[in-house]
């Protein structure tokens, strides 16, 4: 591999739009959706459930069922080649051994009829089955499994939703050794799809805010995490379990409202209704992304020169 290679991320998400069609209309699931990944980074993905991430994933494997859904737009450009592109043969190839997935509920993965061992390798020789095996040990299967061929990316969405607390440190551990034993060869990145704070701050080098299938806000986790600038990133963070409340004993904030329907874009910010900031102008236009670092964007009218006027 030369230099230029390297140099270049090992994913790179452009414009992508992503539609479903409902019995209520077509719904724009996922709009100009954009962000990078480089080799052996740990990039994590949050927001609110029903924010587009998880359908992001599914459209990196390019695993969106269709229909109702459809890839409306955009490029998904995986160490140099547009997996869009791809002839499904070459797509199976893809899946599996140069990207990996493990999902929320490992049970439904495992497929039930061979062996976890089958599965595995046979080196392994674990005579178990699926159903024997608690939440805790099939995540860590599936994460042995989605490893073994050491992948170029591992796309874990909400690993450890399903599981205890103590279960969850071990899966984060296990990731990040896993991560760093193959990075040495091959530089192994990590796509984290996550609502919990906690597991950004203890896993992720970059962050990206999604928010009703629009990215919103990137930057690194430390950035994110310490200086929040869109609305909604505050937000999220205010309502983290985990946070220490400004005053003790005073239940956490919550981010009023929900997520809108994504049948009707308007033609503004979609945040505008649960925002406290939002001023006339929001539910009008769209923000344009503002760039106040290298590999650091906010899509909001208070962050735009003269956007607040
Ligand atoms: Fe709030 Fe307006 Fe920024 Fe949207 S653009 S997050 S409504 S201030």
């Amino acid at each position: 591999m030369n230099a230029a290679m390297t140099a270049l991320p090992l994913l790179s998400v452009e414009g992508l739009g992503v539609e479903f069609r409902t019995r209520l209309g077509v719904a724009r699931v996922l709009d100009e959706v954009g962000f990078t990944l480089a080799r052996g980074e740990t990039l994590a993905v949050v927001g609110e459930s029903g924010c587009g991430k998880s359908v992001t994933a599914l459209a990196i494997m390019r695993l969106i069922p269709q229909p109702p859904g459809r890839i409306a737009s955009g490029r998904l450009m995986f160490d140099g080649r547009d997996l869009l592109a791809l002839p499904e043969s070459e797509m199976r190839r893809v899946r599996g051994n140069r990207i990996a997935m493990i999902f929320q509920e490992p049970m439904t993965s495992l497929n039930p009829a061979f062996t976890v061992g089958d599965q595995i390798a046979e080196s392994l020789r674990l005579h178990e089955y699926p159903h024997q095996f608690s939440g805790g040990m099939r995540q860590r299967v599936m994460i042995a499994l989605a490893l073994a061929c050491q992948p170029d990316l591992l796309i874990a969405d909400e690993p450890t939703t399903a599981l205890d607390v103590t279960v969850q440190a071990q899966i984060f551990d296990l990731i990040a050794e896993l991560r760093e034993a193959s990075a040495t060869q091959k530089g192994t990145a990590v796509m984290l799809i996550t609502h919990d704070m906690g597991a950004v701050a203890e896993m992720a080098d970059r962050v990206v805010v999604m928010y009703a299938g629009r990215v919103v806000e990137t930057g690194s986790a430390v950035e994110i995490l310490e200086s929040p600038q869109h609305p909604y990133t505050r937000g999220l963070i205010a309502c983290a379990p985990g946070r220490r409340t400004a005053v003790p004993g005073q239940p956490l904030e919550e981010i009023p409202g929900t997520v809108p329907s994504l049948l009707e874009r308007g033609a503004g910010c979609m945040f505008a209704e649960r925002c406290a900031s939002a001023m006339p102008r929001c539910s009008s236009a769209l923000p344009p992304p503002t760039l106040l670092g290298p590999s650091r964007s906010v899509q909001c009218w208070l962050h735009v020169e003269g956007g607040t006027a």
